[in-house]
């Protein structure tokens, strides 16, 4: 038994920490939300996949992805052809995004974890390794290998009915890291690499205390939560202003949250109209241009009978935009408000979309891959288009708005409200209980 006191990241409800069996994990109380898994004894297994991963990496990187053959001439790109492509052709932002998405980003989250990991294996210390983990936190969205994948499949049904299309060693080394990645973060729980590094938290105090902490708003609560770490810290102790863990500043909830969270949401839904009516890319084949929009694309995917592909397509690049953009509308206007509806299902919708709007990258990733791939000029080569610049912001300024937004607000809007509604004792049920979570 632990008995250490932590608190949710989604809802801010104060808990005691319990030990559960081996592969479940414990969600929160209040608002169903994951809280820990069970702990991990051992770090070998996601260092050892993390060294895999940067092997795969490696291959990744220096070998060809793609051999494209038609009429003769013959054209090889590479994983980073797309950055080089986009930036010869004027497109330096989404040179950018692609080179984060697609290279910095999944080579720093690899690096990352074997620089922590290879040393807490062996009971070692290495410097940084705490800042090192905190920056990890912020650098995890952006990496987007396994979107960049889809984003190959998808260029790859597009060529294949035009010319003649052999995958690379790159090609395969992709598809053996997303795996690998993937197992390499399901077998670690970032909390428990966070206690091994740095003082555990508070210890649970007394039954009373956490019952009129988890009662209280946001004025009189002394506990606050870490938005990196997730470490309770007291208030009322004076070094505590930055964590003692990760080093970042603790806040009582994320400053401007709201007014942030809307101003990045009204600029994606503005660029969300260019995006959709300028092309993405300039499609020219035996001699003839086309201007292909998102839209279009789709409905050529139909036209040719890849459905599985078009549907994929049609989810990422037009169904998730909206809908996100709707939902997190609804779930700020209904903090705005301080609507105390359905919060369960607010925090779940709210946590789906933001694991969700990255995979709208898929189209920006296709477009890398054709342009930096199909340079035959007249009689086939792909450029690319505005339409692809302010689709890839749509999708950055959707993804940085969700990550502005404390979904804590949701709970102390509506706590708010209650607590008029109900008076000066309104306290809502199930408050306050000692008892840890159900796994
Ligand atoms: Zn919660
Ligand atoms: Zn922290």
């Amino acid at each position: 038994m632990s008995h250490r006191l932590i608190a949710c990241e989604h809802c801010d409800y104060l808990h005691v920490e319990e030990d559960i069996p081996a592969g479940s994990v414990a969600y929160c109380r209040r608002c169903g939300s994951p809280l820990y898994s069970a702990a991990q004894a051992r770090f070998d297994k996601p260092l050892a996949l993390a060294v895999t991963a940067f092997l795969l990496f490696l291959i990744a990187n220096s070998y060809p992805l793609l051999t494209f053959a038609m009429e003769g001439r013959v054209e090889t790109n590479t994983l980073g052809s797309g950055v080089l492509t986009f930036w010869r052709e004027g497109f330096p932002f989404l040179a950018i995004m692609v080179a984060v998405t697609s290279m910095i980003a999944p080579l720093f989250l690899i690096l990352a974890h074997i620089y922590v990991l290879l040393p807490i294996t062996f009971n070692r210390r290495m410097p940084g390794m705490q800042q090192l983990w905190r920056i990890l936190a912020m650098i995890r969205p952006w990496s987007m290998l396994d979107v960049f994948l889809i984003g190959l499949l998808v260029a790859l049904t597009k060529l294949t009915d035009y010319a003649e299309v052999i995958a690379g060693p790159a090609f395969f080394a992709i598809c053996c890291l997303i795996p690998t990645v993937l197992l390499m973060n399901i077998t670690l729980d970032p909390r428990y690499v966070w206690r091994r590094l740095a003082p555990t938290g508070l210890s649970y105090p007394e039954a009373t205390d956490i019952k009129t902490q988890n009662s209280a708003d946001q004025s009189t609560r002394t506990l606050l939560t870490c938005h990196t770490c997730a470490m309770v810290v007291d208030s009322r102790d004076k070094e505590h202003a930055r964590c003692p863990r990760c080093g970042d500043m603790v806040h009582h909830r994320k400053p401007r949250s709201l007014s942030r969270a809307w101003a990045l949401l009204v600029a994606a839904v503005i660029l969300y109209i260019p995006a959709n009516v300028f092309p993405i890319m300039t499609v020219t084949y035996l001699g003839r241009t086309e201007a292909d929009t998102i839209l279009s694309g789709v409905s050529e995917l139909v036209g040719a009978g890849e459905w599985p592909i078009a549907i994929v397509v049609f989810t990422a690049s037009i169904l998730v935009p909206i809908i996100k953009i709707i939902l997190l509308g609804w779930v700020y206007l209904a903090t705005a408000i301080g609507l105390a509806g359905p919060l369960k299902e607010r925090t779940l919708i709210y946590r789906i979309t933001e694991l969700v709007g990255r995979w709208s990258m898929v189209d920006v990733f296709m477009v890398s891959i054709l342009a930096a791939l199909v340079k035959l000029g007249n009689i086939a080569s792909v450029q690319p288009g505005f339409g692809a610049v302010a689709f890839c912001g749509v999708v950055i300024l959707t993804m940085l708005s969700a990550m502005a937004f404390d979904p804590r607000l949701m709970w102390d809007r509506a706590g708010m409200k209650n607590a008029k509604q109900a008076g000066p004792d309104g306290n809502d049920q199930g408050r306050g209980d000692k008892q840890g979570v159900p796994s």
